[in-house]
């Protein structure tokens, strides 16, 4: 373990040449140690613009969200200076514009910013934290630069420096280079907007472990608000993971450094959870309830994603995505490619270096075919893509599913064909040396060049089950491999009663919201609306993303002769809460179990044959 120190005297040669090749740049400041009302303020000193006027902007969208989020609702107080201090006209056009009058004098700007983890009272949607903002005073700041730093019309590729002040004790963990002037001033360099925005900054009290693998630096940077976890546990977990990219990557891992940056919340009342990817780092926002093995293993699942998005769509992208409007955001078509397939690598990956065995992968996979049924399968992955920001927003959530298993067809057809010898590896390798970070391909070539470097066949795939609305030929894709797959058998399982259950995140408990179409075990059982459901026999009610699992197992382990005893939480008319006990001889009804996935308990030696090319083990 080592503290993470930056070469100071490279780092402020470096920096000064920036300054000297480039006089006319943003020049923007920051003070931590000044919060007013969960707010900072945002100074810039503005590069030398045209007369007339200027629009400056904060962006709609930002990559990666794939979500319209508006980040000019959390400024306030915007106002615009000439030389001499003298206040010039502004008028702001829009949630994310300020129209500013008399640009050729244009000298500073000042706004307040207010963050978005903590703001409910601005309206519209909510930010998924890890594209947000965090102000609290003393204890950390969550810095995505997309949300307190702007740039005008027409002025994104010229360099940008921001100043942070900061306490002492504070140290901000990013990929970007820092230039420490003193103990309480940091400055960070840039070559334009794109950089800043791709690069979030933590500043808090610093927990952070650093890893060296494959010739590459990797950060590891904690805030545990009340220090339930360290860096150093959670490094432990990512080691195998990192080890196991860079072998899956060929290697060596394509970066020089990268950083996990991870805030843990102890706010009860959060929505989601999750990570938001960057070229050299990505950030996570996890709560910090999770016992140590289920915040290691949800660290390892959501990094093993996030880095591979170095592949695509950092390495691999359309023109949307690679000359980015911030303003007047585009989609591509290849959602299934730039999500789809990094959540199938993060799983292959693991299976393929050992980090699960055989089942786990096989359950994975299951519960991506059962979440896939909540989405619109006769919906063209392409055309889902392309309206993913409006007509088809709550279609997202299907790249993780569908578009994973878009990712395992893809690379067993590809290993079909090629007689074991390439598969989507292969094919992404190959992408990045026909495009590449810096070259964007057009939404409707990348089938053409696909097909290219590799076989008719998978043309007519990528165009029957990619840009068309033919169902994924699971069957035969499964079957391959030597798995049986079956879209659903009947089976037995006890009846709960039917009622419509919600979900109290304050209380982690499930709550009778409706009981209209309550059944007659139901009634017998005497549910009654706005009951919170504290235990099933004995068993705690667990955290939101595991009840749908834990009802079906507690549904499908009760027999006929066995009792159901459910402990809830009522409330009388005096609003006083107090235990109360349902039971009743559990019921069982026919019901269908959905896709199960199984292996065959013999495998021919053309299954054995693709499934060890499939995995690169001997056979
Ligand atoms: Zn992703």
């Amino acid at each position: 373990m080592k503290k993470y120190f930056i070469p100071l005297l490279l780092l402020a040669i470096s920096s000064t040449a920036f300054a000297q090749k480039n006089a006319s740049n943003y020049k923007y400041s920051i003070n931590l140690n000044d919060v007013v009302d969960d707010k900072l303020q945002v100074t810039l000193l503005t590069p030398k613009l045209k007369t007339g006027d200027a629009v400056f902007h904060l962006p709609k969208m930002v990559p990666g969200t794939y979500a319209i989020y508006d980040f000019g609702r959390y400024v306030s107080a915007f106002k615009a200076f000439d030389k001499k201090g003298n206040q010039l006209k502004v008028n702001q056009t829009d949630l994310n514009s300020w129209k500013i009058s008399d640009a050729g004098n244009l000298s500073k700007i000042t706004y307040m910013v207010d963050d978005s983890w903590d703001s409910p009272e601005i309206k519209g949607p909510e930010i998924f934290q890890p594209a947000g903002t965090d102000i609290e005073k003393d204890k950390v700041f969550v810095i995505n630069n997309f949300g307190f730093f702007g740039y005008f019309d027409g002025e994104k590729s010229i360099p940008f420096e921001v100043t942070v002040t900061k306490p002492a004790a504070f140290f901000g963990s990013t990929s970007l280079q820092a230039n420490h002037l003193n103990s309480t001033t940091d400055r960070y360099n840039v070559p334009d907007y794109y950089s800043l925005a791709d690069a979030p900054i933590m500043y808090n009290k610093p927990d952070t472990t650093v890893l060296h693998i494959g010739g590459a630096e990797i950060l590891i940077s904690l805030y545990s608000p009340n220090q339930k976890a360290t860096s150093a546990d959670i490094a432990k977990g990512l080691k195998n993971m990192l080890e196991a990219q860079k072998e899956y990557l060929g290697g060596t891992l394509p970066v020089n450094k990268y950083a996990f940056i991870i805030s843990l919340t102890d706010n009860t009342h959060i929505r989601s959870y999750g990570a938001l990817e960057h070229s050299y780092s990505s950030f996570y926002f996890l709560p910090e309830s999770f016992n140590p093995a289920q915040l290691a293993e949800t660290v390892k699942n959501t990094a093993s994603h996030e880095f591979f998005h170095i592949v695509t769509p950092l390495s691999i992208h359309s023109e949307e995505i690679g000359a980015f409007d911030y303003d007047h955001p585009k989609m591509s078509e290849h959602l299934w490619m730039y999500e789809g397939l990094t959540e199938y690598a993060a799983h292959h990956m693991q299976l393929k270096y050992g980090l699960i065995d055989f089942n786990s992968y096989l359950k994975t996979q299951a519960e991506k075919l059962n979440e896939a049924m909540r989405f619109n399968d006769t919906l063209a992955f392409t055309r889902m893509s392309k309206g993913v920001l409006d007509t088809f927003a709550n279609q997202y959530n299907n790249v993780y599913a569908k578009g994973a298993l878009i990712g395992l067809c893809l690379d067993i057809k590809l290993r079909q064909l090629s007689n074991g010898k390439y598969g989507t590896q292969n094919l992404m390798k190959d992408l990045s040396k026909t495009y590449g970070k810096t070259k964007s391909f057009k939404d409707d070539e990348l089938f053409a060049t696909i097909t290219k470097l590799t076989y008719p066949e998978i043309g007519d795939f990528l165009n029957s089950y990619v840009a068309g609305t033919k169902k994924l030929p699971y069957k035969e894709i499964f079957a391959s491999i030597g798995v049986d797959y079956e879209p659903f058998i009947n089976v037995k399982k006890a009846n709960l009663g039917k009622m419509g259950l919600g979900y109290n995140s304050q209380t982690n408990r499930l709550v009778v919201a409706d009981t209209t179409g309550m059944n007659s075990y139901g009634k017998k059982m005497g549910y009654q609306k706005g009951d919170e459901l504290v235990s099933i026999n004995g068993q705690n009610i667990p955290e939101v993303s595991k009840v749908r699992q834990f009802l079906d197992s507690v549904r499908t382990n009760l027999k006929e002769g066995n009792v159901l005893t459910v402990v809830v939480s009522r409330k009388d008319s005096n609003g006083k809460s107090a235990e109360v006990k349902l039971s009743q001889p559990v019921e069982v009804q026919e019901d269908k179990q959905y896709n199960i996935l199984k292996e065959y308990p013999v495998l021919t030696d053309e299954q054995k044959k693709l499934r060890a090319a499939w995995l690169n083990t001997k056979t």
